[in-house]
């Protein structure tokens, strides 16, 4: 992202651009910032704030652009939030729920507990049952096993997702500036 926003800085500064075009990769964007940090400031890095695409000045963080087109509305009766699309589009990353797991995995358990059960109870009660009773019981079991670990993987995987990832995403966005002119998104690196 960082390199991105460089790369993007670079096409700005009229002095560089036949170095530019030599760059390829990410070597090329390392060695283009090493050129451009001993060489005279440009205008973006006097001002950070300024729009790369089109070099309007008037950028809004994105925090602030989604405070602005939300809107809270309450009465005697009703109580909501009303948000505009410029909002929609630059609202924060969510940490991911955890009820989809309970949702996928938790009717397939159910059911396959009870069969469980059902079988188990059948051979406690009719001990003369064949071989085959136990087994498929001992399948539906182990099935439901299964779907336990299957569950728990993803919540687990959810909460990795939400420990190591969301944080990142979130300081991302609060970086994260709009051009209210040409509404590019521009991260700024700190
Ligand atoms: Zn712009």
């Amino acid at each position: 992202m960082r390199g991105e926003f460089s790369r993007a800085s670079l096409g700005h500064w009229p002095d560089l651009t036949g170095r530019a075009r030599i760059a390829t990769g990410e070597a090329g964007v390392a060695r283009c910032r090493r050129v451009w940090n001993q060489g005279m400031p440009s205008e973006s890095q006097l001002n950070p704030y300024r729009c790369d695409q089109c070099g309007a000045a008037n950028v809004v963080a994105a925090p602030v652009l989604y405070q602005e087109g939300t809107r809270t509305y309450s009465g005697t009766f009703y109580s909501g939030v009303t948000q505009s699309h410029a909002a929609l589009a630059v609202a924060p990353p969510k940490p991911r729920g955890y009820l989809r797991p309970f949702i996928l995995w938790g009717p397939a358990i159910i059911i396959l507990a009870a069969w469980a059960s059902v079988g188990m109870s059948a051979i406690y009660k009719h001990p003369s049952s064949s071989v085959l009773r136990s087994s498929t019981v001992a399948l539906f079991l182990l099935l439901c096993a299964g779907a336990n670990c299957g569950m728990i993987a993803s919540l687990r995987r959810i909460a990795r997702h939400n420990r190591d990832i969301y944080p990142h995403l979130y300081r991302t966005w609060e970086r994260t500036f709009i051009c209210r002119r040409c509404g590019r998104a521009l991260v700024l690196p700190l």
